[in-house]
């Protein structure tokens, strides 16, 4: 059985048994759910810990294989205006849809009074802190945009060193960059065992039930995360690259697979980046620096739940939406998605600023947050799965990708 077969037959296997205890067995349920999370919170450790070297040694290795480093303001113009372009296409969609469809109305909610949610940080504060005052400090936080920075000003200075430490440099990086890929290799054998144990423990606490009463909220994010991640992503991929659809889309699997697992696109950056370097064919130079990115940047299906909840959350309270705060719906989602890292929920926390724009109450989020767990995993497969065609996109106009694919 390939290792893409092992991981879909946990994932459904922890969804079947975590749904059955989680009906049938509440009281057992309780006692084995702390063992449960012990070994699905090794797992996303063992993943998370992989992330900052990855990236960092691959940036690194990418930035000195590029013959002309002036392509990376390029590669990166290109990156961050698709991953924009995307986003908002996607928060359009998802408005349209939901005007149409109008999940919440006639309904009836009770909303929970003690809540509260942080707020996401300003985009000036994200600019401003671009450039790292302590490179240890950001890898030690893990700031994904901090690391980028650090590692093209580490690539860059490499390529303008005298020849002989120039190669000497490069091998050490290009080895390094190895090594943490092979390190992906060992904890990809271990993923079925991983993913059956998160999503055992997710479905043990979430369960279907919930899903009923939200029913409309839940089918129309799902409709429209299904839109946007075949029409708009093959679409783009379809008229910009040579991309063959059918290949792209099960090639992506293993990638989609971790993303729905783990809820985090930054926990999956290890996997993306494997797919999109050695399946996809992207040049390195492309690859090592647009994943990461779009990890922190792009969330097309976050925007999309951001669009349907607040149609929902406007409907049960009964306040109307005009066209413009349809507009500052769309420009508030697409810039909230630049400052907020890929880890579980932290939608939630973007939907909070788009809410307080248009002057909707953000206690909102508490009639929506009981599903949230179910439409995270979806819609981070669906941001894990843009990162990955914006790279194909950017790599083919840079001429970066091969498309001599072994099946
Ligand atoms: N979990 C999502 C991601 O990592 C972000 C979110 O929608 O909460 O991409």
């Amino acid at each position: 059985m390939t290792l893409t077969n092992k991981i879909f037959l946990s994932l459904v296997s922890g969804i079947v048994i975590g749904s059955l205890l989680n009906n049938f067995a509440t009281e057992a349920s309780q006692f084995l759910l702390d063992p449960i999370d012990v070994i699905g919170v090794l797992f996303i450790s063992a993943l998370k810990m992989l992330i900052v070297p990855v990236v960092f040694f691959s940036i690194v290795s990418g930035v000195t294989n590029l013959e002309d480093t002036t392509s990376l303001g390029r590669i990166g113009g290109k990156s961050i205006f698709l991953y924009l372009f995307t986003t908002f296409i996607a928060i359009s969609f998802a408005l349209i849809v939901a005007s149409i469809i109008n999940p919440g109305e006639n309904a009836n909610f009770v909303l929970e009074k003690d809540f509260k949610i942080n707020s996401p940080p300003p985009i000036t504060s994200v600019i401003e802190n671009l450039i790292p005052k302590n490179p240890v400090k950001a890898f030690s936080e893990g700031n994904m945009l901090q690391i980028i920075v650090f590692a093209i000003i580490v690539g860059i200075t490499i390529t303008k060193m005298q020849i002989s430490q120039k190669v000497k440099l490069k091998g050490v990086f290009t080895s390094l960059n190895d090594l943490f890929l092979k390190m992906i290799d060992i904890i990809m054998f271990f993923a079925p065992i991983g993913v059956f144990f998160l999503i055992l423990k997710t479905f043990m606490t979430q369960g279907f039930s919930t899903i009923l009463e939200l029913a409309s909220y839940f089918f129309t994010v799902l409709l429209v995360l299904i839109i946007h991640f075949f029409l708009t992503y093959g679409s783009l991929l379809f008229l910009l690259t040579k991309v063959r659809l059918v290949y792209f889309y099960s090639k992506m699997k293993n990638a989609i697979l971790f993303a729905f697992s783990t809820a985090s696109s930054a926990a999956t950056i290890p996997v993306t980046l494997k797919t999109v370097e050695e399946e996809l064919k992207v040049g390195k130079s492309v690859a090592s620096f647009s994943v990461p990115l779009g990890a922190t940047i792009n969330m097309d299906g976050t925007a999309i739940m951001q669009g349907v909840a607040t149609i929902f959350i406007a409907n049960a309270y009964g306040i109307n939406l005009e066209i413009s705060d349809f507009i500052s719906v769309i420009m508030v989602a697409t810039m909230a998605s630049i400052g907020t890292a890929g880890v579980p929920g932290v939608g939630l926390i973007m939907l909070a600023m788009v809410l307080n724009q248009v002057g909707l109450p953000s206690e909102g989020i508490a009639l929506i947050i009981g599903i949230d767990r179910l439409l995270d995993m979806t819609r981070t497969a669906v941001n894990v799965t843009g990162d990955a065609a914006i790279s194909c996109v950017v790599a083919s106009s840079e001429k970066k990708i091969n498309y001599n694919y072994k099946e």
